[in-house]
């Protein structure tokens, strides 16, 4: 799309040179995230650096009808903040100050292009953190985690990123900017649950008020090793049905721990087919007995052995591994697609079976991570993008997969968003009465659809024109 020069000199008024990206090989930078199978570069970049210049630059592209798509640090994994139908891209990489630091009232006011991991940097020396840890903690930003309401090991045991919202400032798609206040239990409608999840669909966030925890007086890692993921998947059931509740309970395959303890040299033994990584904590008093009981309940469905992290140097390194085994895939596969669903936990051996299968079927090599505490599966699907046919059986693959976790009872995200990835199965995920509430509930913010359009809710509305049009105003 080419812009009027009129347009483009208005925009710069506002960002200034250095908040605006043109140009093909700048525009390169945003063509994709996580999600590298689907690419496309917007045709202007704008990085607004306060709330007031994000709202005029959208008010300038909404007088225009021009539709812009929110980004944060791109590191989503489902394409969600690819253009698409948007020809602008609005970036939060310049909305980077932490306003204010409460900590009598445990919140922090964050703009929305700060790391995830730099809210817990600001507090921490204080005995605060901030609980929504996303393994991509040191990259994203609390804009992308609201967007995606994202989870991480702790989700568990913590909740996800709505847990942990008391407000949100938003620049609505017209320009007009919005706080959503649920401080102090305020009565009305819940509009920032609403607002996380929608995947910048209904507008920009530009700053969050988010809830702080305070530092658990003790905690403990341990590492329980098994000879496969049926027996660990197994394991992960009978911790939670002895009445445990970790804060965290994640599982990494063999093709995984390859790939970490080639990057990270942890020492995972090198015959193990899964590990465990449980995370106990709370009061010392006590802490032993339960790490007693969950390694009993380990053992008692095969694992070979239970490690316990001797010092906070050893627990370290044991989550960077698991936090960093993403990249480490990169010394197995030139390329790997990261999958996404939810199951029961009960069934994770069903669904473990399953991806079993459809590697086998597809002739395509599957590591299994998972949020195993909360059914959450991250089969990485490995392939070589030069090979002809094998990024196409890629898609396919991890549609089965997808829709083998539907028909467990499960969804198919757990956290990483619908994006562009997809958007072809909402119709197989909710019914056509749901699909038009979603759709009629974007609407109310975003009746253009300037903000992120196309995305969440398909645009082929076969499927959602069956209950309209329906009667308005009591007519
Ligand atoms: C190695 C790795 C590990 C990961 N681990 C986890 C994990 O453990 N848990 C998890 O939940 N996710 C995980 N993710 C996925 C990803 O990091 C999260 O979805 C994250 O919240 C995205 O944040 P971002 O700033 O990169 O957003 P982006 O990727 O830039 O955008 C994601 C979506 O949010 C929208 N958006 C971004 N900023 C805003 C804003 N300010 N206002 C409105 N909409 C906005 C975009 O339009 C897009 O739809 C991982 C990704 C990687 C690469």
């Amino acid at each position: 799309m080419t812009f009027d020069s009129k347009l483009l000199s208005e925009l710069r008024a506002v960002v200034g040179a250095e908040g605006m990206v043109e140009g093909r090989a700048s525009l390169k930078v945003y063509e994709c995230d996580g999600y590298t199978l689907a690419k496309a570069a917007p045709d202007l970049v704008l990085l607004p650096q306060t709330t007031a210049q994000a709202s005029e630059v959208i008010k300038l592209l909404a007088a225009r009808r021009i539709p812009f798509v929110p980004r944060g640090a791109g590191t989503g994994v489902s394409g969600g903040c690819l253009p698409g139908d948007a020809h602008v891209m609005v970036g939060t990489s310049r909305m980077r100050a932490i306003r204010n630091l409460d900590l009598a009232n445990r919140i922090a006011e964050v703009e929305a292009g700060v790391v995830n991991l730099e809210v817990t940097r600001a507090v921490e020396g204080r005995g605060f953190y901030y609980a929504p840890d996303p393994s991509s903690q040191s990259a994203c930003t609390i804009g992308g985690n609201v967007a995606e309401n994202s989870g991480g090991p702790h989700t568990l045991k913590y909740g996800v990123t709505v847990n942990h919202l008391l407000a949100l400032e938003v620049v609505l798609p017209s320009g007009e900017v919005v706080w959503l206040d649920r401080c102090g239990e305020a009565p009305g409608f819940d509009l920032v649950g609403v607002f996380t999840g929608s995947e910048g669909t209904l507008g920009l966030v530009t700053a969050a008020k988010v809830r702080l925890m305070k530092k658990c007086e003790a905690v403990t890692t341990l590492l329980a090793v098994f000879p496969g993921v049926p027996e660990a998947s197994r394991a992960v059931s009978a911790i939670i049905a002895a009445g445990i509740v970790p804060a965290a309970l994640e599982m990494m395959d063999a093709l995984v721990i390859s790939a970490v303890e080639a990057a990270y040299r942890f020492g995972f033994p090198s015959d193990a087919g899964a590990v465990l990584i449980i995370e106990l904590d709370g009061l010392a008093a006590g802490l032993d007995a339960l790490a007693e009981r969950v390694g009993q309940a380990c053992i008692g469905e095969g694992a070979s052995e239970i490690r316990r992290a001797a010092d906070e140097a050893e627990r370290a390194l044991l989550w960077k591994s698991r936090k960093r085994a993403f990249g480490a895939m990169g010394r197995l596969t030139p390329n790997y697609c990261t999958q996404d669903g939810v199951v029961p936990r009960s069934r994770l051996p069903e669904i473990v079976a399953v991806i079993t299968e459809v590697s086998a079927r597809y002739g395509l090599r599957i590591a299994n991570l998972m949020h195993a505490g909360d059914g959450n599966i991250h089969p990485l699907i490995l392939y070589d993008e030069s090979k002809p046919g094998e990024a196409e059986r890629v898609v396919a693959a991890g549609d089965e997969i997808l829709r083998a976790c539907l028909d467990l009872g499960g969804s198919i995200t757990g956290e990483h968003g619908i994006g562009v990835e997809k958007l072809g199965l909402m119709g197989a995920a909710f019914g056509t009465e749901t699909l038009a509430a979603m759709a009629d509930l974007r609407a109310a913010f975003n009746p253009l659809g300037l903000c992120n359009p196309n995305k969440v809710v398909p645009t082929d509305r076969s499927c959602v024109e069956v209950v309209r049009p329906r009667p308005r105003g009591g007519g």
